[in-house]
């Protein structure tokens, strides 16, 4: 563990923020300090929003799209405002990076590379509001004519978790905006920051007022009021199955908005005896401790062939000694902090559970005493039981789980055995068996001999209980969307009533 030396990064006194509704900033009136959890000092002070303001956010929201000063544009004048803000995105790289680093732990060498993906996103989302299009049908006879048109549902509701601030920020609301919609955004309360930069470069870029708002505060009071808005049409969520299913209710139980959601998982990592076991090993590594395995698709269960499996978890467990855990600040570190103190007891007590079910550790299994922060070294688990509860239960941390499998049927199922179908990986130089896997597991986003790849320009969602909906890409955009049918009679009309 290298020495913490957080240096100049760290803010003198807390950068303050307003929350941002109908173009201009407002003052909260009360405020939330967030300490780094890295570092343990202030760095950041938030509005605690009301209600009141939430209802502000949604009327503003509602104003913009019903005067259709975004829906009306053409699809190339929303891009061009898109494709403005990847710029400001850009120059202000450093400074997204920063306050990523400060509120969420994350090392900053991969702070920056996220912001390069959200670039990526915005100009693929200018892409797209390019060309997004309904249909037309040709084949009902020459006496009539019919199209489709797409379009936008309205206001959306975006509620976003603290393990990718920016990153599923931006996996969101440019393909949001490029759909013609208007949105009211509630950050997680711990990691405001970014959110409302970027309502900042927005506005640099042009976006007109009411068209994207944010609120902070609290999930339990904002959030759940945002669930529960009448005023809004769609609802995107990021987070926890348990908040997923209670957006289902609100939903239910108010307006049946459309919800997109985003939940949870416990994603496979299968390798067989005759993969380039080096390579799967870095993969396994990678796929569990990439964001201190706080990530929606972290592979958390391992499944090797058995006449493999000693020898392969020897190789994993090596490869997780030598990852740099440490100082975000530092760009060599790996790994940064855990994000929240929730979390952080959240995971050491999976351990604890881990070896009191009988699981033995392989590596890792402590946090790591640095005086200031929360870290935890990442941990390997061998002998683990389908009925473990490091097996079922997402433990959004850097630890894996190894299960041993001899036949293909039973790498499947043991792959299948879970609640969550959010992504799976699967390491082979056989194509038939490869390809065997990525067919019949049921994840939304699939691995072959690599892990946690790919770009905006393809969807992503998950199958089962991980969630509704997919995000990216133009699906992306056309989720946010709904379809018209229209009839068009060309020429006389033939008669109902004759008489
Ligand atoms: P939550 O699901 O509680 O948080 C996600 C977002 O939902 C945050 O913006 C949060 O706000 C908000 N929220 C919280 N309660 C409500 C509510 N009643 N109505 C509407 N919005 C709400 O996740 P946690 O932060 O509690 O993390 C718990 C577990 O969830 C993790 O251990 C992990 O397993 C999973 N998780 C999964 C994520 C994913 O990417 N799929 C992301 C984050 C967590 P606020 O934080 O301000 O309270």
């Amino acid at each position: 563990m290298p020495e913490m030396t957080p240096g100049t990064a760290l803010p003198e006194t807390p950068r303050e923020f307003g929350f941002f509704v109908d173009g201009k900033w407002h003052k909260g009136q009360e405020m939330f300090d967030r300490h780094s959890p890295a570092h343990d000092v202030p760095v950041t002070r938030i509005p605690r929003c009301t209600t009141d303001d939430l209802d502000l956010a949604v009327r503003a929201a509602r104003r913009a799209f019903d005067d259709r000063r975004w829906s009306g544009l053409s699809g190339g004048a929303r891009a061009a405002v898109l494709l403005r803000a990847a710029e400001g995105l850009r120059r202000r790289r450093d400074e997204i990076a920063r306050w990523e680093v400060l509120e969420n732990g994350k090392p900053v060498a991969q702070a920056s590379g996220e912001i390069d993906h959200c670039i990526a996103c915005f100009e693929t989302a200018a892409g797209a509001a390019r060309l997004l299009h309904g249909d037309s049908f040709n084949n009902l006879g020459d006496g009539l004519f019919g199209m489709t048109l797409r379009e936008p549902i309205g206001v959306v509701g975006l509620i976003t978790p603290w393990n990718f601030p920016f990153l599923i920020l931006c996996e969101r609301a440019p393909f949001i905006l490029a759909s013609g919609c208007t949105l009211v955004v509630k950050p997680a309360e711990v990691t405001s920051a970014t959110t409302l930069i970027l309502a900042d470069i927005l506005s640099e870029a042009g976006i007109p007022a009411g068209v994207y708002n944010v609120v902070t505060g609290t999930g339990r009071e904002i959030g759940q009021a945002l669930t529960e808005h009448v005023g809004i049409d769609m609802l995107s969520f990021t987070g926890s199955t348990a908040v997923g299913r209670s957006c289902v209710h609100a939903s239910a139980n108010s307006n049946l908005k459309k919800l997109g959601l985003e939940l949870g998982g416990k994603n496979p990592i299968i390798v067989f005896a005759d993969a380039d076991l080096e390579d799967a090993a870095d993969g396994a590594a990678f796929g569990i401790s990439f964001n201190t395995g706080q990530c929606c698709v972290s592979s958390s269960r391992l499944i090797v062939e058995r006449p493999v499996a000693e020898e392969f978890e020897r190789i994993l467990a090596r490869k997780m000694e030598k990852i740099r855990v440490g100082d975000p600040f530092d760009p060599e570190t790996q790994i940064g902090a855990i994000t929240t103190e929730t979390q952080n007891k959240t995971i050491l007590g999976y351990i604890e559970k881990g070896k009191a079910e009988g699981a033995k550790i392989v590596t890792g299994g402590a946090a790591l005493k640095t005086g200031h922060g929360r870290f935890i070294q990442p941990t390997l688990f061998s002998g683990v039981t389908p009925s473990m509860s490091i097996a079922r239960d997402e433990i959004f941390g850097p630890v894996l789980s190894s299960f041993h499998f001899d036949t293909l049927e039973e790498a499947i199922a043991l792959a299948n055995d879970t609640v969550y179908g959010l992504s799976a990986s699967v390491w082979s130089k056989n194509i038939d068996q490869a390809l065997t896997v990525t067919r019949r597991v049921q994840a939304g986003r699939f691995w072959v001999n690599t892990i946690m790849a790919g770009g905006p320009e393809t969807p992503t969602g998950g199958f089962k209980q991980s969630g509704w909906g997919r995000e990216t890409g133009l699906l992306g955009v056309e989720e946010y969307t709904q379809v018209k049918s229209v009839h068009i009679e060309t020429g006389k009309r033939s008669h109902w009533i004759t008489s």
